[in-house]
């Protein structure tokens, strides 16, 4: 059956990089890939022509799609809006509106690109990581929450940190599952030692590790999750944790590549129907010059097609594609190296669609 795809190319610099995305996807569904492909709105450009970051038919359009691929929201001209017309509600409301718990985060350094990273290229090259981070619950969703004044006339601020094993469960699931597709090892961070709700975490992945016997689960506390990320970070494969911890490590682990605009993400729900996009925002600095890196979000719909459509195969040739013209030395400016010569937006993606 034909899949549905929306894009949603966004701010920025999000319609330059994701018309690059669209022209790999084109080539693979004249190679035979069944899809449709569907425009859409959101963030400010939403905001701009419709009133609202996020606007109906946005949503319906979501709904009705097999995966999303997104480009970027933001930029400067949005801050002054209330807060529930910023661009970045149209994002938020996506990934609560169609309950995206699940979110993935790789952090891949490219051989070809070691010496971008700020460690030591024999500590980093080669490195192949997925952060799996849950993302609708925990700390910044429990309630109550505020800030109050006490009796003595002192503020106090104070969140919760809840988990239903339920919530554990799916989040641990989706990991599991990803981990059976990957190399069979995954690491549960928590902070067992001092936190309940992380006790309980730490219960249901022991409990669900029963199930997937082919999968070596271990465990690993946080703060030094955080310590072996920098130390030695090819020790890990996937690595499952709670929304807060999961928003710390995937930012150290992706600046470990050190190139902000090779990272793709996806969130998913149950049905690993899923949102893609790269993890960078919309880079107003260089919005319309056309040097914008699309490598990113090209790898986004390699994420995309392995993840929600089951295409390995498609998602593997894109991710080659892309090795291949890294090979080739071609590097946009922000993974040039110094006195390297660069190519624009356009010149790349024309490259990974020839590469492919
Ligand atoms: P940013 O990621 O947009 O940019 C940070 C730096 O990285 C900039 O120097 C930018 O030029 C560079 N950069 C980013 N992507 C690049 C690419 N593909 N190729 C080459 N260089 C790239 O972060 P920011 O400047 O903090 O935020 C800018 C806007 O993006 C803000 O409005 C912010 O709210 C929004 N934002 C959106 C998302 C999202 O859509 N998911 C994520 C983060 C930030």
């Amino acid at each position: 059956m034909t899949k549905k795809i929306l894009v949603l190319p966004g701010d920025g610099i999000g319609p330059e990089i994701v018309a690059e995305a669209v022209k790999v996807l084109q080539r693979l569904q004249a190679d035979g890939l069944d899809i449709e492909l569907e425009q859409g709105l959101v963030g400010g450009s939403a905001w701009e022509a419709k009133g609202h970051p996020l606007p109906p038919e946005t949503l319906e359009q979501a709904r009705a799609a097999d995966a999303i691929l997104l480009g970027a929201v933001g930029g400067p001209q949005y801050e002054s809006l209330e807060r529930p017309l910023r661009p970045e509600q149209g994002l938020l409301g996506l990934r609560s509106e169609l309950g995206l718990f699940s979110n993935l985060r790789p952090a891949i350094l490219y051989p070809q690109l070691a010496a971008a990273s700020t460690l030591r290229p024999e500590v980093v090259s080669g490195l192949d990581i997925l952060i799996v981070r849950e993302l609708t619950g925990g700390i910044y969703f429990g309630q109550p929450r505020g800030v109050r004044t006490l009796d003595n006339g002192e503020k106090e601020g104070f969140n919760t940190l809840v988990y239903r094993e339920s919530e554990i469960e799916r989040i641990g699931r989706s990991a599991f599952e990803i981990a059976r597709k990957r190399s069979g090892r995954l690491c549960s961070v928590d902070k067992a030692n001092v936190l309940e709700v992380t006790e309980l975490w730490r219960q249901v992945m022991i409990r669900l590790g029963e199930e997937y016997p082919d999968v070596e689960l271990s465990h690993m506390y946080v703060d030094n999750a955080a310590m072996q990320l920098v130390r030695e970070p090819k020790q890990f494969d996937v690595i499952v944790t709670a929304n807060m911890f999961g928003d710390i490590l995937s930012d150290a682990a992706a600046m470990l590549t050190g190139s902000i605009g090779m990272l793709p993400s996806a969130s998913l729900d149950a049905q690993a129907k899923g949102m893609y996009e790269p993890i960078h925002g919309s880079a107003p600095d260089i919005a319309g010059q056309g040097v914008a890196n699309p490598l990113a979000t090209i790898l986004s719909v390699a994420m995309l097609l392995r993840y929600s459509f089951g295409d390995a195969a498609s998602a593997d040739r894109i991710d080659k594609a892309v090795g291949a013209v890294l090979d080739q030395g071609l590097r946009t400016p922000d993974i040039a190296a110094e006195g390297q010569a660069s190519v624009g937006t356009a010149d790349m993606g024309d490259a990974v669609v020839a590469s492919l």
